[in-house]
């Protein structure tokens, strides 16, 4: 996602930053380029017009045209104006008396389904959600709904019978079904069409007018761009929308949608869609979003998934000390915490200046290391992870035989974690980026 505008946007930048001090018109030509990436983004033009004006305005004062860095002031304020354009960060309404209900509405295929199910896992933490199916035209998504939610282990409720077409029954049936389970959060999976039609509509109305819904979302599919907002637009006016979920921000949408959604329609984007899996979910942050897009790393979400994932405090204990215990029992554990993480190509992509290292690309991370180096540890005994120094010739091939890998690897392994613990000694110096591409094992 965002990948043409990332590039673009550092270009420009960084033809800026080669300038030293720079000129009105060196500003207008930049405005002129910039304009072009938003569009070819598809950024809405009338945002894309504001933004560059507000753009234009601030890095034109005599203030940023004086100073000694004038490009990295303009950078700042292209991060500033990206972030306001997206708005501000609109939580979840929930509601202080329960149930809380959320209507999930969208045209077919956008992702809603899936939505419904990553959102009740996302609020499973600290509430207790039950989803709903109210698509009853087609059989499918009933028993759609009901295997992603049995996958993540969400309350389901559907009709009661295979033929039942009376959706205000499911409805009233969901509310009974949830006083009785204690759940907190109704999340109503409505159904699904090609187009906004005002059939669709009508249930829309008449779900609502039997069970008010304190959130109204409309799911779009980030990939249709322009498409998207236009359908949110006509949405928001025949429901009042209070909430957005883009999703399919992990594929190669260009993000113009994303970046200009709500100035447009005016519904904040409350989460982002970023995979098939059902926890492919995470609050829409402006901040994060506009520091993907400037290639400033994503330290929000990484901080994010460490929490999520229960990482130890041993893991962000200060690099000294583990400098000192580190053995490979630590490393297996830290290991087996990366993994937790999710995939590791991903993670690589949260780590700012990561996209900087020449010649770096996500797919080239070897995911299949970390299962192979976890299977070499794990074949050692605790007197050779407590003290690898001892791993010698016979050791080396008893290891490699035992974890299916060759005598090589486990070479490698070793070599790897003495670079290690010779970088956790110095990990605050210098070219911490480098050493950590090593880290990770890019580049087979
Ligand atoms: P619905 O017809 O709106 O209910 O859409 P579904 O929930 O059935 O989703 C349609 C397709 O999009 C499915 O194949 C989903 O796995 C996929 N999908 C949904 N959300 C995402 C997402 O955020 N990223 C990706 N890559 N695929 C998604």
């Amino acid at each position: 996602m965002f990948d043409a505008l990332k590039e673009k946007l550092s270009s420009l930048l960084s033809k800026l930053g080669s300038k030293g001090r720079l000129s009105p018109e060196d500003i207008d030509s930049a405005m002129r380029e910039l304009r072009r990436t938003m569009l070819e983004a598809d950024v809405d033009f009338r945002a894309a017009k504001d933004f560059i004006a507000k753009i234009r305005e601030r890095a034109s004062s005599a203030e940023v045209l004086q100073s000694i860095t004038p490009s990295e002031r303009i950078s700042a304020i292209v991060y500033d104006e990206l972030v306001s354009l997206m708005g501000k960060p609109a939580p979840l309404i929930i509601s202080p008396k329960p149930p809380t209900v959320i209507l999930m509405a969208g045209l077919q295929g956008s992702g809603k389904t899936t939505s419904t199910v990553k959102l009740a896992r996302h609020l499973k933490g600290s509430h207790n959600p039950l989803v709903v199916a109210c698509d009853l035209r087609r059989p499918a998504a009933v028993e759609q709904l009901r295997v992603l939610a049995d996958g993540a282990k969400v309350s389901f409720y559907g009709p009661e019978n295979a033929g039942d077409t009376d959706v205000l029954k499911v409805v009233r049936g969901a509310v009974k079904y949830s006083e009785s389970h204690m759940n907190d959060v109704i999340i109503l999976d409505t159904a699904g069409r090609l187009h906004i039609d005002d059939e669709l509509m009508g249930e829309l109305k008449s779900i609502a007018e039997v069970l008010p819904p304190h959130e109204r979302i409309l799911v779009v599919d980030a990939m249709t761009g322009q498409e998207a907002v236009n359908s949110a637009k006509a949405f928001h006016e025949l429901l009042n929308l209070t909430g957005l979920i883009l999703t399919k921000l992990d594929g190669d949408a260009r993000g113009g949608s994303a970046l200009s959604i709500r100035a447009v329609t005016g519904v904040p984007v409350k989460f982002a869609g970023v995979g098939e899996n059902t926890d492919a979910l995470e609050p829409f942050s402006p901040e994060r979003m506009a520091g993907r897009i400037m290639g400033m790393g994503d330290i929000q979400g990484l901080v994010e998934k460490v929490r999520a994932a229960g990482v130890t405090e041993n893991a962000i204990k200060s690099p000294g000390k583990i400098a000192k215990s580190f053995d490979l029992e630590m490393l297996l554990t830290q290991f087996e915490q990366l993994e937790k993480l999710g995939p590791i190509e991903k993670i690589a992509g949260m780590i700012p200046g990561m996209d900087k290292i020449k010649d770096f690309r996500a797919e080239d991370v070897d995911a299949g290391a970390l299962k192979r180096n976890k299977a070499i540890i794990q074949s050692m005994t605790p007197q050779e992870r407590h003290n690898p120094k001892i791993i010698k010739g016979s050791r080396r091939r008893r290891i490699a035989q035992g974890s299916g890998t060759s005598v090589q690897m486990v070479n490698q392994l070793l070599a790897q974690y003495e670079q290690m613990r010779k970088m956790f000694k110095s990990f605050s110096g210098s070219g911490g980026g480098r050493r950590l591409k090593s880290l990770f094992g890019f580049g087979r």
